[in-house]
């Protein structure tokens, strides 16, 4: 069982539901780590249609992005919580919390946390 985290701006929200729809009886099997907007979608996604004594989902939500969520998930990885990152970001608009992902992006390199940015390297 891996910890995964899935982060995606707005923009690139729907990519991510749609992939993580496709991916969902794998993604069910290990602990899933979020910041808040996209860990509620993640969690509504992987919800759907399941039933009574299904396996419970292992997800912990984090503050949204823009709240402090990025740098949450920047300390976990710093601690080594963290065995893979999925994270669409927007290429095509300025973040209010531009720092923070640059410096998400920069901690799961200092690490060596394998890390996807787009749905080719997702898959
Ligand atoms: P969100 O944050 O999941 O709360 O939208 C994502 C981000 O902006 O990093």
């Amino acid at each position: 069982m891996k910890t995964i985290a899935l982060v995606a701006h707005d923009n690139r929200k729907k990519d991510l539901m749609e992939w993580v729809e496709y991916n969902k009886e794998t993604l069910k099997k290990h602990k899933l780590v979020c910041t808040g907007t996209t860990g509620r979608m993640v969690e509504e996604t992987l919800s759907k249609g399941s039933k009574k004594g299904d396996q419970k989902l292992d997800i912990k939500l984090l503050k949204s992005g823009p709240l402090g969520g990025d740098q949450q998930l920047g300390a976990l990885i710093a601690e080594g919580e963290i065995d893979m990152l999925f994270f669409l970001w927007d290429p095509m608009q300025p973040q209010p919390h531009d720092v923070d992902v640059k410096a998400l992006l920069r901690i799961s390199s200092l690490y060596n946390v394998p890390t996807a940015t787009n749905r080719s390297t997702a898959d």
